[in-house]
C-alpha cells in the first residue's frame, strides 16, 4: 500500500477566475484511511470513488475538484487533504 495517493492535476497559468480545471489537489493517506466512505459520499462532484479491490478512495476525476473541502473537513481520521490550487 502506498504512503500517499496524489491526484493528477494540471493547474494552468491563467488566473483562477478564468481557468477551467481543478481547484484543488487531493491527497489521500491510505495508511490512515479506514474506508468509511464519508469523503466519497460528501463530494458533490464525484471526484472520489470506492472500488472493490482497494480499501481507500480512488481519486477518479481530479479535474472536477472545486476545493470545497467537504471531504477533508469530514474525514474522521485526517486521511485526506485538499490543497487549493491558485
Ligand atoms: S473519510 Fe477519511 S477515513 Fe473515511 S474513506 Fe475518506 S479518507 Fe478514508
Ligand atoms: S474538495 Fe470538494 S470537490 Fe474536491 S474532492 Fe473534496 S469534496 Fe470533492
Amino acid at each position: 500500500m502506498p504512503d500517499t495517493v496524489v491526484s493528477v492535476s494540471s493547474p494552468a497559468a491563467a488566473p483562477a477566475a478564468k481557468r477551467k480545471g481543478p481547484r484543488g489537489k487531493v491527497v489521500i493517506y491510505p495508511n490512515w484511511c479506514k474506508g468509511c466512505h464519508i469523503c466519497v459520499d460528501f463530494c458533490p462532484t464525484e471526484v472520489l470513488a470506492f472500488i472493490p479491490s482497494q480499501e481507500y478512495p480512488l481519486v477518479q476525476q481530479p479535474e472536477k475538484c472545486t476545493a470545497c473541502h467537504f471531504c477533508d473537513t469530514h474525514c474522521p481520521d485526517f486521511a485526506i487533504i485538499v490543497r487549493s490550487i491558485e
